[in-house]
Parts: C-alpha cells; sequence; structure tokens
C-alpha cells in the first residue's frame, strides 16, 4: 500500500482494503445502490410509484433519443403531474445530487433529452399537459409544458386562433421542448421561433424554487428575462413547466402549397420574391435537395412531384395564388407537403448518420452547398431546409457513431462562412466541442456564469450545451 492511500474500513461490511482495491469498490458500489434505493423511495413518494419507471424495458425508449444515436441506462424516469410534484423532485434529486434530465416528447435530434451517464433520472413532462382558456382578447393561453404542438393549434383552431409555431414533430414534441430548444419549423418567416411566441414562463429551478411569469402583461419592462433566459437554455437553467403563448391570427383557409424545380437555392430565393405580391403572402419557403428527393419518394412511395429531376426543390406556401413564370417545371397542392415534412423520417431509414442543423448567410448558401460533398468524402450527404432564414439540414451518411470528424469539418467551414452551428435543434450532446465556433470566449463565460448561478451543483442537464 502507498503511504498516502487511506484505509475503508467498514465494520458492519466487514470490508478492509485500500480505496480503489476489490474490497473498497465493493463497498462503494453497495452505498451507491443503498443510496439509489432511498432516493427511489423518495421519489415514490413524491409522484406515486408507477410514476417512477425503472424496468430497462419500459425506461429504454426514454433513454434512446429519437436518431437512435444516444442512448444511456437510467437510473429511473420520474412523471410528475403537476408543478408541486416537480417541485418536489427537484428537492429530492437537489438533496441527494441526482443529475435531472428534463424530457418531453423526446423528438430533439442533438441527444439533449437522454442522460449521459447512469446515475440520472429523466423527468418526464409529459403528463404536465393541462391548459387555460384562450384570452381571445389578449390572444394568449396559458399551456402546460406536456402538451403537443398539435394540442395547442387544436385550442388555438377553436378559438379562431392559429399557434406560430409548427413543425413535422407537432404531434410528440412539447411545449416546454421547444420552448427549450427554441425551436423554429416552418412558419418562422411567418411568426417568428418560439421565442417570438413566448409571453411568459412558470418553471422550477434547480433547488426546487418556483420562477414564474405566466401572468405576464403584454408589455413589462421590470428587471431581467428571467423568461426568455429560459428559451434555448436545452434543460440546462430549469423545469419549464408551463407557458404563456401568444397566438396569432388563423392561416387563410385558401393558401396555396407550390412545389417548382430549380437549379439553385440563389434562383429559388429570386423565384420567392417574384411569385408573391408582399411578403405578407408568405407562409412558408423550403426546399429539398434532388438526393432527398429521391430518397423520400423510395421511403414513402410518393410519386416524383415534377416533370423532371432538378438539383434542388422550391416548396412555397403564399396566402394567394403564387405568380409564376410559364417556363417553370411546377405542381400545386396541399399534399406536397409529404415530400418536405417527411425527410427526417426518410434520412433515419438509411440507419444512424449524423445530423447537423445549420444556419448560413443567404448569398454564401450556394457555395457552401457546392463544397459540402468534398467536407464529407468518401460519404453519402444530402440536405433540405427551411430556406428562408437560410436554415440547412445536414444528413451525412456512413462514417461510424464515434467518427465525428465529417461533421467537425462541415461546422468548421460554415463558421467561416459566418454561419451558426445550430439554427433550431439546439446544442445538446452533439456539439458543446464546437460552441466556440459561433460563440466568443466571453459569451460562453457569461452563461456558465448564468449556468452555476441558478444550478450550482451543475445537476441540471449535464453534458448539454457545455463541455463538462
Ligand atoms: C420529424 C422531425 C421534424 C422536426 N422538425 C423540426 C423543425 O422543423 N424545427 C425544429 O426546431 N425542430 C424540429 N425537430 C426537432 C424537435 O422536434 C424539436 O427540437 C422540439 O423542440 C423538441 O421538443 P420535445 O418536446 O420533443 O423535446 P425533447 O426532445 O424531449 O427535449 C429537447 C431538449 O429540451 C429539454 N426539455 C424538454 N422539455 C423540457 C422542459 N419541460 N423543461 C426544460 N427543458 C426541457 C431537454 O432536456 C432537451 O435538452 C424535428 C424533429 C423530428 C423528429
Amino acid at each position: 500500500m502507498t503511504p498516502n492511500r487511506k484505509r475503508a474500513n467498514c465494520c458492519f461490511f466487514r470490508l478492509r482494503g485500500p480505496v480503489g482495491c476489490r474490497n473498497h469498490r465493493l463497498l462503494r458500489c453497495v452505498m451507491a445502490r443503498l443510496l439509489n434505493v432511498s432516493v427511489l423511495v423518495r421519489l415514490r413518494d413524491a409522484v406515486g410509484a408507477e410514476h417512477v419507471l425503472t424496468d430497462p424495458e419500459v425506461t429504454r425508449p426514454y433513454g434512446t433519443d429519437w436518431t437512435g444515436r444516444w442512448s444511456a441506462q437510467l437510473l429511473a424516469v420520474v412523471r410528475p403531474a403537476n408543478l408541486a410534484e416537480v417541485v418536489t423532485v427537484m428537492k429530492v434529486c437537489a438533496a441527494t445530487r441526482v443529475p435531472v434530465v428534463p424530457q418531453g416528447g423526446n423528438t430533439g435530434l442533438v441527444g439533449g433529452s437522454v442522460p449521459g451517464s447512469s446515475d440520472a433520472v429523466v423527468l418526464s413532462l409529459r403528463r404536465l399537459a393541462e391548459h387555460s382558456v384562450v384570452d381571445v382578447r389578449s390572444r394568449q393561453v396559458t399551456a402546460g409544458a406536456g402538451m403537443t404542438v398539435a394540442q395547442v393549434h387544436a385550442i388555438a383552431a377553436e378559438a379562431g386562433l392559429t399557434y406560430g409555431v409548427d413543425l413535422a414533430s407537432r404531434d410528440s414534441a412539447t411545449i416546454g421542448g421547444t420552448v427549450a430548444t427554441n425551436a423554429g419549423g416552418v412558419r418562422v418567416v411567418r411568426f417568428g421561433d418560439t421565442r417570438s411566441q413566448v409571453v411568459g414562463v412558470e418553471a422550477v429551478l434547480a433547488d426546487g424554487t418556483v420562477v414564474d411569469r405566466t401572468n405576464a402583461l403584454p408589455k413589462d419592462s421590470a428587471g431581467y428575462d428571467i423568461s426568455g433566459l429560459m428559451v434555448g437554455s436545452e434543460g440546462t437553467l430549469a423545469v419549464v413547466t408551463a407557458v404563456r403563448l401568444r397566438l396569432r391570427d388563423a392561416l387563410p383557409s385558401g393558401r396555396v402549397t407550390t412545389m417548382v424545380g430549380v437549379r439553385s437555392l440563389d434562383e429559388a430565393s429570386g423565384l420567392v420574391e417574384y411569385v408573391v405580391d408582399s411578403r405578407d403572402d408568405l407562409l412558408a419557403v423550403e426546399y429539398i435537395d434532388d438526393v432527398g428527393m429521391r430518397l423520400v419518394c423510395d421511403f414513402a412511395g410518393l410519386a416524383h412531384p415534377v416533370a423532371a429531376h432538378w438539383p434542388y426543390y422550391l416548396l412555397v406556401e403564399t396566402a394567394q395564388n403564387p405568380r409564376l413564370p410559364g417556363s417553370v417545371d411546377a405542381a400545386v397542392d396541399r399534399r406536397l407537403w409529404a415530400y418536405r415534412e417527411r425527410q427526417s423520417e426518410a434520412a433515419t431509414s438509411l440507419g444512424i448518420g449524423h445530423a447537423l442543423d445549420v444556419a448560413l448567410p443567404p448569398d454564401a448558401l450556394d457555395a457552401f452547398l457546392a463544397r459540402l460533398p468534398s467536407l464529407v468524402q468518401p460519404h453519402r450527404v444530402f440536405t433540405f431546409g427551411h430556406l428562408a432564414e437560410g436554415n440547412v439540414h445536414i444528413h451525412v451518411n456512413g462514417p461510424a457513431a464515434d467518427d465525428h470528424e465529417p461533421a467537425a469539418a462541415v461546422l468548421r467551414a460554415v463558421a467561416e462562412l459566418g454561419g451558426s452551428i445550430s439554427s433550431e435543434h439546439g446544442v445538446g450532446r452533439a456539439k458543446p466541442e464546437h460552441l466556440s465556433l459561433s460563440r466568443g470566449p466571453a459569451e460562453i463565460a457569461a452563461m456558465r456564469a448564468v449556468k452555476s448561478a441558478l444550478d450550482p451543483q451543475g445537476l441540471l442537464n449535464p453534458g448539454v450545451l457545455f463541455t463538462v
């Protein structure tokens, strides 16, 4: 035994030996198990035994992300039903130093909704699905964090209004998750991102303290915008339990969806300006490349939508009939959305790939896409995205799961062109080591200072957003 090694000496377990020896490891293992049992007992007291899931068969879907790329063993899945239960769970986890990973619909694409280690609990917020009456006068509603985006659309529609965020994962993605990732989606060009829809947030901090601005006024400048801080925080600052949302005028029922084959994204953007009378006419501007188009047609059994094959396809939705030049290869049909909305599913059918979500300045898009294959060669790559915001979703298939170099090369090229490493999916577990490509040292230091102020023990979603 080296002189500075301490003796672990436990009469109760009759174990003796130096730190690190077999007996010591056994003792630590027994102690950890006892601690876990005591945590589980307290969590069961908090939410009811049937809402603390520990059977690996049952917890596996909560521990594996939508892409299948990230998965982890869990201590438990805890499913609180209301704010009071979330508060108690957070107090138990703070007292016992158990990491907490907030989870909504588990549709996130950067691994942020699943733990990075087996000592964590997944806090599933799906049961927080209550909502207030829609206030038609202020055009606002308070939605529980567990409501899906589709459910909020349904209650807004009943009041003759709409919710400004829409995305293909609408049936599973939750309000809490979309706020935590500042989700974008297909209506950003019309209504802005999730941040633009949030009036105020109710959230539980790591120590169980509740911060609540869901009674927020249309205008309020009294101090820091704590709700705004929660938007895009990816479960690292607090657990969002409810959100006061802004609602919008319903979309025109006679809106028109058009698909046009184009040679470049520059041509597509020029066409968008031509087809509409005013920007108010524009409801969505998306694109698919030809590899993605062929893939989704094969995957979903769809016919090719226009006469010929083109490098890119513009999907534009307008309030009125678009003014199309006679020469274009176009189709008009609301069902054309399927080609765009099923891209992620089609990509996943190729196996576990590397999915990236970047933003580029509009005038850099074509040059970047021309360079992309050489950045990831010899692997297969295709892209689609929200053209109005220069938001490109990139799917690279072929590299091993632990081969991060192709993705890193793409992100470096994006940064060189003045783009962002995350346009709408967040940083998650996928990109913390690349955060400095999009944020300067002073900004990262300020972000870390906020994190330590609100979560001094670092228990909320460790390994997400920042390297640990
Ligand atoms: C087919 C498909 C299409 C998609 N299209 C788009 C798109 O167009 N635009 C877009 O932005 N995204 C898109 N996504 C990604 C995904 O749907 C969004 O990121 C969405 O916001 C995640 O919501 P969720 O409830 O599933 O969150 P989860 O996946 O459960 O969690 C995502 C992150 O939010 C945190 N979180 C979840 N709930 C809470 C909470 N209550 N409090 C605090 N933190 C929380 C988690 O810890 C995690 O870091 C798509 C995904 C799929 C599968």
